[in-house]
Parts: structure tokens; sequence; C-alpha cells
């Protein structure tokens, strides 16, 4: 992947360090290309098809962030990709997608919708699935986060993860833990439609309604039939916090005011947790996934300007 990537710094963040008594970093993975960490495990999967799968091309479902990284991926490749999207996907996302020249379709009004269009695809055009976390090469590929994580933060004490299907979380604790056994890494998430949160509490995957969040980025289902990501965050994560939609704003407000930084919802939700004193007894140094940046100017500008989002119906 390294010619394909690019690796992000983990900066040191004084107003957070403050805030908690102990040395915080943000791991900036907002910077990458196409604007989130999706990037990396889309190149690891795409890097290993065959001349003759690129030559049918990809498909996906996608919350917005994994199609945008399958686009450009494939692009890059040379090979084509359909991406499968329900229309809770913000615009902006679609757009950017759009750009890239993918095929996207709009189906549903959740991820777990727009995913059952992507069965019929692959059965009837012959694509092959690029498949948003539940796949050994995804996580993989978000793992190198946390293989930079350590090499940037040898002495990391906690790791703060947004989760949504568990790709990402499943990638940096396996990393983390290989090499740092007693850091502890934590999966924060939306309070509404916590698909993981719910599944782990009741011991297998379970399906939730999916709500409209701020987050959107970790929205959608985990899969009833999930292979990995449902065990590894099991086994490997050390809690799984909730933040209200309100704490979100408050993230994302902060990393603007405070650290020049414009984040989406999920990619602000670590900020978040630390400000809403989620965390118990924070062990540093802490290293705080900031995970994505494809938020609208729209939504920025309001949420900067002191709105708060209770989500119900459409923006
Ligand atoms: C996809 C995504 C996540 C969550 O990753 P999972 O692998 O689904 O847990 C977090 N933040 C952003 C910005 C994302 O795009």
């Amino acid at each position: 992947m390294r010619d394909h990537i690019a690796v992000t710094s983990s900066v040191y963040s004084i107003g957070l360090s403050e805030l908690c008594g102990a040395e915080v970093f943000l791991k900036m993975e907002h910077h990458q290309t196409t604007g989130s960490f999706k990037l990396r495990g889309a190149t690891n999967a795409i890097l290993q098809l065959t001349e003759e799968e690129l030559r049918r091309g990809v498909a996906t479902a996608s919350t917005g962030n994994h199609g945008r990284a399958v686009a450009y991926a494939a692009k890059a490749a040379g090979s084509s990709a359909t991406i499968c999207m329900s229309k809770l996907v913000p615009e902006n996302k679609i757009s950017e997608i759009r750009q890239l020249g993918a095929d996207v379709r709009i189906i549903g009004s959740s991820y777990d919708e727009a995913e059952s269009e992507l069965v019929r695809l692959v059965t009837e055009e012959g694509r092959v699935i690029v498949h948003p976390s539940d796949d050994a090469n995804i996580i993989a590929g978000q793992g190198t986060i946390g293989l930079e994580i350590v090499e940037a933060v040898p002495n990391v004490g906690t790791v703060l993860v947004p989760l949504g299907s568990g790709g990402l979380s499943a990638g940096i604790a396996s990393a983390i833990k290989g090499m740092r056994p007693h850091a502890r890494v934590v999966g924060l998430t939306m309070e509404r439609g916590a698909a993981m949160k719910a599944s782990l509490e009741a011991g297998h995957p379970v399906q939730v309604k999916e709500h409209q969040s701020l987050a959107d980025a970790l929205c959608g289902g985990i899969g009833l039939d999930n292979k990995l990501t449902f065990a590894l965050c099991r086994d490997l994560l050390d809690d799984v916090m909730l933040l209200s939609e309100k704490e979100i704003c408050t993230g994302i407000r902060y990393a603007y005011k405070h650290e020049n930084e414009v984040l989406e919802g999920a990619g602000a939700i670590g900020i978040a947790s630390l400000l809403a004193r989620k965390i118990p007894s924070v062990r540093g140094p802490v290293v705080i996934v900031l995970s994505g940046r494809n938020i609208s100017l729209d939504l920025h500008r309001r949420v900067i300007e002191g709105e708060h989002f209770a989500f119900g119906g459409p923006w």
C-alpha cells in the first residue's frame, strides 16, 4: 500500500492534554487522500485483485466514505466501480463519488437495503465485491493506522477509535494489541442505531434500526452473517462508549475552534468523548483517531455557529 497511501501524523494537542491531565495526540487520518482512512482498506483489497477481476470491475455498498475510497482506488488500478448507497448518505459524499467516475446507485433508506442491491449486481453483472469492513484485507489495511500510531507514540496508553461496522476498530486493535498488549483500545459510536454495541451486548450480531446521525459514517448494520469484525471487536476492544448528537456537535466545534481542523461527525467523536468525560480514568498518552473530514460546508457552518442537531427528519 505504501505507494498509494499518505502516512498521517500524530499531532500533540495542548488544549486536550491540559483538559485530561495526560498527553493527547490527534492522529490526522482525515487528511488521508479522499478525506477518510477508508482509502487504506480499499487500496489493500483492490491491490489483491487479479487482472481478470479488475476487468470485471468492483462493487460495494457504502455510507459514503468507503464508496469514495473504492471509486478512487478502482480508478487508480484501471478498473471500474459501482457504489450502492441509501438515500441517507449526504449529498456531498455522493457527488464526490460521481466525480471519480463511479456508477452510483441510490437504493432504499438504509445501508442494509443498499447492500441487498449489491448482491444482485454481483450475481447479474459479475462484479467483485469490496466489502466496507468485514474482510481480512480491509481490516489489515485499516490496521496500518495502528502501526503508524505505535511508531509515532511508542508508549501509547489509550487509543480512541470511531466505531461503525468495526473494520477500523478491528484493524487498529489487532495492531495495537499485537505490539502494545497493555494499551487500551476504546470504540466510540453514536447513541441511536449503534449496531456493533447492540451486537456485543447480545453476544451475537443483531440488526438495529438505522437512524439519521451527525456521525453518518458510523451508521449501518454489521451483517447477521458477520465473519470477522464482530469477533475481533468482542475480543480486542476494552470498551465501547456512546455519544449523543449534541456531544458530537461539541466535538466538531472544538476541533474547528481549537485545533483548526474540519471534521465530520464520525471523525470528531473521539474528541467529543474526552470533552464529555466519557472515558473513565484516562491512561496516557492518548491517541485519538480523527477518521474523516467529509462534512458538507453548510452542515459544518451550522454546527460551528452553535446549532445542535436532533435528528429525526431530513436536514
Ligand atoms: C467508516 C468510517 C468509520 C467507521 O469505520 P468502521 O470500519 O465502519 O467501523 C469512522 N469514521 C469515518 C469517517 C468513516 O468513514
